[in-house]
């Protein structure tokens, strides 16, 4: 178990669960890119250890970006999206992989493919380390999907509770 500000934690994904299923992930996307250079575009700040350990897993050459956006303010979606650094690439008719760390209502993965959609992109595909079904109100078409999992809140491997716990190794999932 760990505590994180005043909240506890259990182990949820380890670090061997993640690592087997990235290698996974990136296995395909060498397969469905095979040729292609395509832009990996992380979202800062939660999908910065998932696109690391993603693009290691990846041997066909890859471009990678980042844009950083917010909803959530300490565990629960404010469910508008700000902008914090933008889009400032060239994606005119570049195959974009959008990765994510989790998705949730979806509301964010939208607003990014719109940002995307703007610059007349080759492919879209979306990779998302933790997808949480239950939650899901926009419907959306992902790719690349790590781990289903429920509708309770989880940190580590990148992702915060207020801020804390980013750098955890593992998955860890709120304690009832
Ligand atoms: P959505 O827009 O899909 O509702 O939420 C996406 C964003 O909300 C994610 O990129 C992430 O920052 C945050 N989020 C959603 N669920 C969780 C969760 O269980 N834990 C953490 N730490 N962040 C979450």
């Amino acid at each position: 178990m760990v505590e994180v500000k005043d909240k506890q934690f259990v182990p949820y994904l380890s670090e061997a669960e993640l690592s087997q299923r990235i290698a996974t992930l990136g296995a395909k996307i060498n397969n469905d890119f095979q040729g292609k250079e395509p832009v990996l575009l992380g979202i800062l700040n939660g999908a910065f250890m998932f696109l690391s350990d993603l693009a290691k897993a990846i041997d066909i050459p890859v471009e990678i970006q980042f844009i950083k956006v917010a909803s959530y303010e300490a565990t629960a979606s404010t469910g508008q999206v700000k902008n914090l650094i933008g889009l400032n690439v060239d994606l005119e008719g570049r195959d974009v992989i959008v990765v994510e760390d989790i998705v949730d209502t979806g509301l964010s993965m939208k607003h990014i493919l719109g940002l995307v959609a703007e610059h007349n992109p080759g492919k879209i595909a979306i990779a998302t380390l933790l997808l949480k079904p239950e939650a899901l109100i926009e419907p959306l078409d992902i790719d690349y999907v790590g781990f289903e999992i429920p509708n309770k809140f989880v940190v580590g491997y990148g992702l915060d509770y207020d801020g804390l716990g980013r750098n955890l190794k593992e998955i860890y999932q709120l304690k009832e």
